[in-house]
């Protein structure tokens, strides 16, 4: 028996895995792995009092017991286990990656399948070398189909992440400007992302493609794909829709051969309408019925501030704090300007990981923000802070500079977008507002 056939029997008897002593479940297998400031082997001990049935480990130092295994890396074990197990199980599994949108889109058709199928989507965003193999792990011989989010920020991840997850159908959501100091500037994300038609071109897999992305259709002609179904606006495409509302919530109109039908659903931006029609295109290819798709779409509500509407005490505000880049910063703009309200504020945050396009890109977005004529324009972070003197508006090098602003000048009956990267946690300033 191999060593990693041996470690498969364990997991098939415990199936649990944890890797944070925090959290030990009884029974699972503790994987002890690196981080920038901390080495779990050191955690191994505990772990098995707390619980575990056996350590991972890769530090003979730390084998303090005979339920400790040891490996010679335990992050490489952990996802060769993953692609192990994977290829133990018959079942479609969708990747899924893209710059933005890729959380929504997977918890949307997550959404639509479920309607029908047993499925396991990406839990949250444990969309990397980590969250991937913990996503495999989590599927079980009753899981009938699997959606899997894949996250990159440099090339050939997702190459491997694909070695892992061995999609049998894939789907890249958009290339936009994100990452772009790790692909390598907007060209570099194209190809990065592109790694996911070559493993389904080799491995003669579907992709599921938006024909409105011109870039999209470049990178499969590219790819020379086989198996393609095309979404979006087109009246050629076997599945095609349309927005029919867009203020405050999507509602949208839509075909299937020669029928039409009409989705409510409790999403507002209109970039929301690709990742919509994405569910409703793999709803339709793994035959769900119209009707399930809409029960799917209607039901679903976004989670966890990615335009999310929250009505506060004195404003309506579009919860948009979650992340940001130039993409979907552009279309949070867009998008506020799109929708009726008397009165408007837009605070934005600075947009994290763009390299040698950073003060172009804050200087772009910033223009952009400055036409929009809203009552109340606000611009938090460095990058923004260095255009203080090229635009009227209202600028803060930090969030709490900004939350004294807004204690000062408080804003009522407003629609307010509130929008920057992670690191600049506008959440703060939501209960100012
Ligand atoms: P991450 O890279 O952090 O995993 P993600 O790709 O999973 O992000 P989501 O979490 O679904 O993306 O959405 C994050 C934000 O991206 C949303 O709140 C919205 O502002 C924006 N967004 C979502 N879909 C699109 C889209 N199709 N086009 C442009 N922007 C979008
Ligand atoms: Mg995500």
């Amino acid at each position: 028996m191999t060593a990693i056939d041996s470690l498969y029997q364990h997991y098939l008897k415990h199936r649990i895995i944890c890797t944070d002593t925090r959290n030990i479940t009884d029974n699972c297998l503790f994987f002890a792995l690196k981080g920038d400031n901390f080495d779990a082997n050191t955690f191994a001990e505990k772990a098995l009092t707390s619980g575990a049935a056996y350590a991972i480990i890769d530090n003979l130092a730390y084998k303090t017991s005979n339920r400790c295994i040891l490996v010679p890396d335990v992050l490489s074990t952990l996802q060769e286990l993953a692609a192990y197990h994977r290829s133990k199980l018959n079942i479609p599994v969708i990747g899924l990656t893209g710059s933005n949108g890729k959380t929504t889109t997977k918890e949307l058709i997550n959404a639509v399948l479920s309607e029908k199928y047993k499925t396991f989507a990406t839990k949250g965003n444990l969309n990397n070398h980590i969250g991937v193999p913990l996503s495999l792990l989590s599927l079980t011989e009753e899981t009938e189909i699997a959606v899997i989010e894949m996250g990159a920020n440099h090339q050939k991840e997702i190459e491997f992440l694909c070695s892992m997850a061995q999609p049998t159908h894939g789907l890249i959501t958009n290339v936009g400007m994100a990452h772009l100091d790790g692909f390598g500037g907007f060209e570099g994300v194209k190809k990065g992302k592109a790694e996911l038609y070559a493993y389904l071109k080799q491995h003669l897999g579907y992709a599921f493609i938006y024909r409105n992305s011109p870039y999209l259709l470049e990178m499969s002609a590219t790819a020379d794909l086989d198996k393609v179904v095309y979404y979006g606006a087109a009246q050629s495409d076997s599945i095609s829709g349309k927005l029919a509302k867009t203020d405050p919530f999507l509602e949208i109109s839509w075909n299937k051969d020669s029928s039409s039908y009409q989705t409510t659903t409790n999403l507002t931006g209109s970039y929301n309408f690709e990742n919509i029609m994405a569910a409703i295109a793999v709803g339709s290819f793994f035959e769900v019925s119209p009707e399930q798709i809409n029960e799917g779409l209607s039901g679903y509500q976004p989670k966890n501030n990615r335009s999310q509407i929250t009505k506060t005490e004195n404003n309506t505000v579009v919860c948009d704090f979650y992340n940001a880049n130039p993409s979907s910063m552009s279309a949070a703009l867009k998008n506020i300007s799109l929708l009726n309200a008397p009165k408007k504020t837009v605070i934005i945050g600075d947009m994290f990981e763009l390299g040698n396009e950073s003060t172009e890109q804050h200087k772009i977005i910033a223009d952009e923000a400055a036409q929009l004529n809203v009552c109340t324009l606000i611009l938090i972070g460095k990058e923004f802070y260095a255009l203080k003197d090229k635009l009227n508006a209202n600028f803060f090098s930090t969030p709490a500079e900004a939350a004294d602003f807004l204690k000062a000048n408080a804003i009522k009956d407003n629609l307010v977008l509130l929008k920057g990267s992670r690191g600049m946690a506008l959440e703060q300033l939501l209960p100012l507002l």
